[in-house]
């Protein structure tokens, strides 16, 4: 599968999924802007691209803040003067059941996770109906689809996110614009590493393959769902979690 030549927008793209992604498309010929709140790791990403053969922008960005969000985008342009692709994979977590979340827990999910989301489709979509063209994916999660206790920030947010989903892949059709969103289930990154063992070998039984994901399980199926070979598919969401949800 080929990017050639496509401009690549990935948030959250210095470490973990979001790494895993941009690596996967610059190896497919894309050149790609790591947008992130950790700057010193999205540069040494970038860094990372460039010495594979493809041009890399790290840009600051908290996707929280609209304003943010279209400043990094105006640097964008100036650099490459398009975006064809953008993946809204910046996310965090902030559990606790129920009865115990703050409106702080509440707030700073929603905010990045979904918010943050809605920022980067809004920013981006303008350039892309300009351009009659565009690749939007959305990282949604297995718990947006299932639930799951002790994260109900997180549940709601990426439910929410499969929604807008569809939401903004029947607003921007008529431009040529294809918005999918990917449901990863246990993938093994920094954000997983940090949950008790035990939950995790629960967790694995859980699993028909009978293992985590890797990052670049997910990243592959960006790579087909922004690739030509995907042109007909719109408003999805496609799960990848070893079997652990089945419709
Ligand atoms: P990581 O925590 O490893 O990486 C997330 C990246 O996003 C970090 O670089 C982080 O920066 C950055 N980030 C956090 N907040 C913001 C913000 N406001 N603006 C811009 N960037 C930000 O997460 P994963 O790679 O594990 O997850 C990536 C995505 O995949 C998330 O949306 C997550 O919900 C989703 N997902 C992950 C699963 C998993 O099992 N790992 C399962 C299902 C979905 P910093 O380093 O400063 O925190």
């Amino acid at each position: 599968m080929e990017l050639k030549d496509k401009v690549a927008l990935v948030t959250g793209g210095a470490r973990g999924i979001g790494k895993a992604i941009a690596l996967c498309f610059a190896a497919s010929g894309a050149d790609i802007v790591v947008a992130d709140v950790n700057i010193e790791a999205a540069e040494s990403t970038a860094k990372e691209i460039e010495a594979g053969g493809r041009k890399a922008l790290a840009v600051s960005m908290d996707v929280t803040d609209f304003a943010k969000v279209e400043e990094a985008l105006n640097k964008i342009l100036d650099n490459f003067a398009k975006v064809d692709i953008l993946v809204n994979n910046a996310g965090i977590t902030k559990d606790n059941l129920l009865l115990r979340m703050s409106q702080q827990e509440w707030d700073a999910v929603l905010d990045v996770n979904l918010k943050g989301t809605f920022n980067c489709i809004k920013a981006v979509s303008r350039p892309m109906i300009k351009q009659r063209s565009g690749r939007i994916i959305n990282i949604a999660s297995i718990i947006g689809i299932i639930g799951n206790p002790g994260q109900a920030n997180y549940s709601a947010s990426k439910a929410g996110i499969i929604a807008l989903t569809k939401t903004a892949a029947k607003e921007l059709s008529s431009r040529n614009i294809n918005v999918n969103a990917v449901a990863p289930g246990f993938i093994s990154t920094e954000m997983t590493a940090k949950l008790p063992e035990e939950l995790k070998e629960k967790m694995k039984q859980a699993i028909p393959l009978s293992r985590f994901g890797s990052p670049e399980d997910i990243a592959n199926v960006c790579l087909f769902l922004a690739s030509d070979d995907a042109s007909y598919i719109t408003g999805q969401t496609i799960v990848v979690d070893g079997g652990m949800v089945m419709a």
